[in-house]
Parts: structure tokens; C-alpha cells; sequence
């Protein structure tokens, strides 16, 4: 116990509710908000626990803990995704919950904060044991999801076939209904450009940053931490901008090319191999060293916490462009700042993925198809226009852009909620 208050009292680790707690008190202090208020917004809304049955696929009867945290709905429908992993816990699900809520105001959109997840390990379960696991928690929590109440997405771990078997689910329970999930696969009410739009985002963002700075992309370097769904299409989008990929990490290694890294190439030897350790392109180094890496950008794009206190030292990058969601333990952040490292925040840096949710759900309730070119265009629309607010008000507060990014989006979850009123 002591020895973890020392931790806390140093940096880290911290839980996903703690690490956004600490930037919110940041935040309302600066817009001096009313301390009531504070406690009305930093607390969930709704915090759902269920236990689910599973036959796994030798006969034997497992049962899983799950979440739903519903965080804030002033300004819309709960919105988040559904993780599956063996370390979330309701803490970190809160955590992520309120991290939605800050995302979708800042990017102005219609809709509120929540998060789920399951502890689970995927890599260790089969299709038909994750599509059983998936059904469960889908009747779990089925009456208080839906369409105009909370709208999950995929997260970690999760992706289309997840999202199809709970509308299917839910459909099942409460009639025909695809805008229950955002993230879906296309012919089943998925939108084009959902699967790519976290790491389109990313590298838009990169770009706006990159041209304010007067950093030529294609003089560009980056060194990306995971390779799943964001890692992967960050690192993508970027190559395709101009911008060198000289390193890439996931659970297995570092990979580290001077020359750039063939993205897609590396995609290949994980599919084939399972992690992008061994890849020839390339020379293989520990996952870590990806943190150490002299680069114009180092994007975090695994999970919370990957710069914390035994590492936030080692960082070389000009600017930290936060692709995951909580990667920088907001302790070591006064350091890094004061070291002139940029940290551009995860709620704007990632909000590529819920805008696109945000249009797949507009389709589903309006039963009207848009082309993927349609997406595209709307997604750099608003994500330029959020960036510009935050860099704006970054400047004119003399604020750091994570601030700057939740007085923004605290102004507005604030307004809707007094508005609204309590009664
Ligand atoms: P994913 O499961 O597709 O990929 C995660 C990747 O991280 C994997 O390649 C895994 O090997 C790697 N990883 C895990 N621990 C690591 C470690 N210690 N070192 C190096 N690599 C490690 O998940 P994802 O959907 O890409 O999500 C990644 C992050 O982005 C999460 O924080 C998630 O909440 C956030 N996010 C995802 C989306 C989305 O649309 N999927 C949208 C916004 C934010």
C-alpha cells in the first residue's frame, strides 16, 4: 500500500479514472469551475457489473466479468467502445467512459461518453467461444443499450464480427436495429471508412501539426508503439502523407528500419506470424526501445499508461501524438512539456474513429447508404475544425493542448448539463 501511494505521489501507475481525473481538475480549476458542478460531471452516470455463463468449447462452464459504464449523456446518447482483455477493470472502464464524453463535445458531436469492456483473452479463446462470450453480455446489458440510450463500438481487442453478433443479439431482443452499434461490417449497416478512420484521423492531425511547424512530411520520421487497428492504419495513412516509419512495436518487439519500415509488408509477417517480431525488413529490437526512438513523432497507439515513470525519460520525439487513449500518465506530462515535447491529446488525435461511428449511426436511422468518399470528406472537415479550436485556444490561454482540449470540451458538457437542468 505504501509502496504504491509512493508511486502515485511520483508517476504512476495510474488507473484510467485516475489519469483522467487528474487532467479534469486540471481543466476545471483553469475555467474555475463551480466545485458542485465538478463532481456531477466527474462522476458516471451509470456503472453496470454482470457475471456471464459461457460453455467453453470442452463442455466446461466459465464465467466472466463484464462492464458497462455509462459516464455523461448531456449532449446525446452514451457513446464507446467494448474491450476485451484480461486487465480491464471497472476503474479503467470509467476512465475511458469519461474520456468519451470529453471526445465526442470537443469534436461537437451529438452524443455522450461511455465505455465497456470484458475480462477476457481472446488470443486464447476460439470464434465460437468470443461469438458466445459476445451474446451473454449482449443480453446483459441489452436494455440499457439501444439507439437513442448508449451505442457501443469496438475498442481493443474487438472489432466487426463482435459488433455484427451484438446487433444480432440485440435485434434478436428488442427487433431490427443496426444503429445499436457503430463499427459493423459494411454489407451489415457498417459504413465505408469506419475500419481506417482512428488512424486516417491520426494522420491528419499529424499533418495540421506537421505544417503548422514548418516539418515537411515527406523530411518526416515516426515510431508507432502497437499494431493492431490504429497502430496499423496510423502508420498507413502516414506513409501514404510521405512521413518515414522507422519504428514499430507490438506485445512481441520493436522493429526499427532507418530507411522506413514497408508498413504493409510488416502487416503480412504479423498476419502470417502473429507479431511483428523476425520481420526482415527491418532489425528486431525490444518492444520498449520504440519509446527511445529519435523521431519527429512518436505515437503511442496500444494502451493507457505506455509512458509512465520508468520511461518517460527516454523520450526523443519532438511531439507525442496520442493515437491510444490515456498512453501518457498525465504526471510525467509537466516534464515533457518543459522539455518543449509536443502532446497532442488522444480526444482529439483519435477522434477519427467515433466521427466516422457517429456518421455509420446517422445512416442507420436515416436508412440512407453514403459513399466512403462522402465519410472521408466530413471526417477531415471536423477533425481540422477541432483542431483548430484546440490549437487556438492552446495559444490563447497559454495552455497546454490537453488543457486546452478539455476546457473545450468541459465548457460544453457543463453548458448542456446546467441547461438541462438537475430535476
Ligand atoms: P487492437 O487490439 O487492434 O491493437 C492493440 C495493439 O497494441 C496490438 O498490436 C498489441 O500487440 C499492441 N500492444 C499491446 N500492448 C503493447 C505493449 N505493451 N507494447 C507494444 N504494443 C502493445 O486495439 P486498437 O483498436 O488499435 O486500440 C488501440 C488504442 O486505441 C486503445 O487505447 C484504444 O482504446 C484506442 N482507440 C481505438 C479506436 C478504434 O477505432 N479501434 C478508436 C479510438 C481509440
Amino acid at each position: 500500500m505504501a509502496e504504491n501511494n509512493e508511486n502515485k505521489a511520483g508517476f504512476g501507475p495510474l488507473n484510467c479514472f485516475e489519469s483522467s481525473n487528474v487532467t479534469f481538475e486540471r481543466a476545471a480549476n483553469r475555467l474555475k469551475l463551480d466545485h458542485q458542478v465538478r463532481e456531477w460531471l466527474k462522476i458516471p452516470f451509470r456503472e453496470i457489473k454482470v457475471h456471464l455463463p459461457v460453455v467453453m468449447d470442452d463442455g466446461r462452464l466459465r464465467i466472466f466479468e463484464g462492464y458497462r459504464v455509462q459516464h455523461n449523456n448531456a449532449r446525446g446518447p452514451h457513446k464507446g467502445g467494448i474491450r476485451y482483455h484480461p486487465e480491464v477493470s471497472m476503474d479503467d472502464v470509467r476512465g475511458l467512459a469519461s474520456w468519451m464524453s470529453w471526445k465526442t463535445a470537443l469534436l461537437n458531436l451529438p452524443l455522450g461518453g461511455a465505455k465497456g469492456g470484458v475480462i477476457c483473452d481472446p488470443k486464447k479463446m476460439s470464434a465460437a467461444e468470443l461469438e458466445r462470450l459476445t451474446r451473454k453480455y449482449t443480453q446483459a446489458i441489452a436494455m440499457d443499450i439501444g439507439p437513442y440510450q448508449d451505442i457501443p463500438a469496438p475498442d481493443v481487442n474487438t472489432g466487426e464480427n463482435v459488433m455484427a453478433w451484438m446487433m444480432d443479439e440485440y435485434s434478436k431482443i428488442r427487433s431490427y436495429t443496426p444503429a445499436v452499434v457503430t463499427g459493423k461490417p459494411v454489407d451489415l449497416g457498417g459504413t465505408p471508412g469506419r475500419k481506417d478512420a482512428t488512424g486516417r484521423g491520426v494522420a491528419y492531425i499529424v499533418g495540421l501539426w506537421a505544417a503548422d511547424s514548418g516539418i515537411k512530411m515527406e523530411e518526416a520520421t515516426a515510431a508507432v508503439q502497437g499494431f493492431g487497428n490504429v497502430g496499423y492504419y496510423s502508420a498507413y495513412h502516414l506513409a501514404r502523407a510521405g512521413c518515414r516509419i522507422n519504428a514499430v512495436s507490438d506485445t512481441g518487439a520493436c522493429i526499427y528500419n532507418s530507411e522506413g519500415l514497408d508498413v504493409e509488408a510488416l502487416l503480412r509477417h504479423k498476419r502470417e506470424t502473429g507479431t511483428v517480431s523476425g520481420f526482415e525488413g527491418g532489425q528486431t529490437l525490444d518492444k520498449d526501445e520504440v519509446f527511445g526512438m529519435d523521431c519527429d513523432f512518436l505515437i503511442p497507439s496500444a494502451l493507457e499508461n505506455a509512458i509512465h515513470g520508468d520511461n518517460y525519460r527516454s523520450i526523443k520525439a519532438g511531439a507525442i501524438i496520442e493515437a491510444a487513449n490515456g498512453p501518457t500518465c498525465p504526471l510525467t506530462e509537466p516534464w515533457l512539456l518543459e522539455r518543449g515535447i509536443t502532446i497532442l491529446p488522444d480526444i482529439l488525435v483519435n477522434s477519427g474513429g467515433v466521427v466516422v461511428s457517429y456518421f455509420e449511426w446517422v445512416q442507420n436511422l436515416q436508412q440512407f447508404r453514403w459513399a466512403e468518399k462522402q465519410v472521408v470528406r466530413e471526417l477531415k472537415k471536423k477533425m481540422e475544425a477541432s483542431y483548430k479550436c484546440v490549437v487556438y485556444k492552446a495559444k490563447e490561454d497559454n495552455q497546454s493542448h490537453r488543457i486546452a482540449s478539455y476546457m473545450l470540451a468541459l465548457n460544453k458538457v457543463a453548458g448542456a448539463a446546467l441547461t438541462r437542468g438537475v430535476h
